[in-house]
């Protein structure tokens, strides 16, 4: 099955360009347009990997990352903080909700899928979690 990916942005515009980047390559998209909708979909979708835009309606990226965090489910689900601000503070302050790195945006249309590729593959190298001790 192709990797599963939830992106939630609420700028159609920012949204569309991500669509467009990665709808060529072999992953299956969903898309949240809030912060609750981004929970919801979460849960139900169980993604492999999360792009979080951080201003969001509802709910910020942030206290979405940080509820999902407290989900075992989500524990360790790879989060790409989305955020328009390249600011030094802003990456510590993703990384401290929870998300493990962070993409400016407008994103680069080259960056992304690579970020993207590299998360996936890493993850893919270590053991599942009922592989510990495991034969
Ligand atoms: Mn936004």
């Amino acid at each position: 099955m192709p990797p599963k990916i939830l992106i939630v942005e609420d700028n159609p515009l920012h949204m569309k360009l991500m669509e467009m980047t990665l709808r060529d390559r072999d992953y299956t998209l969903v898309k949240a347009g809030d912060g609750e909708e981004a929970l919801a979909l979460a849960v139900r979708e169980r993604p492999d990997l999360i792009l979080m835009d951080i201003r969001l309606p509802k709910l910020s990226g942030c206290e979405v990352t940080k509820r999902l965090r407290k989900n075992p489910t989500f524990s360790d689900t790879p989060i790409i903080a989305l955020t328009a601000h390249a600011m030094a503070g802003d990456r510590e302050s993703v990384i401290k909700c929870g998300c493990d790195t962070y993409i400016s945006k407008p994103v680069d249309t080259r960056q992304l899928p690579a970020v993207i590729r590299e998360i996936l593959l890493r993850r893919k190298g270590e053991p599942a979690d009922g592989d510990h001790g495991g034969q």
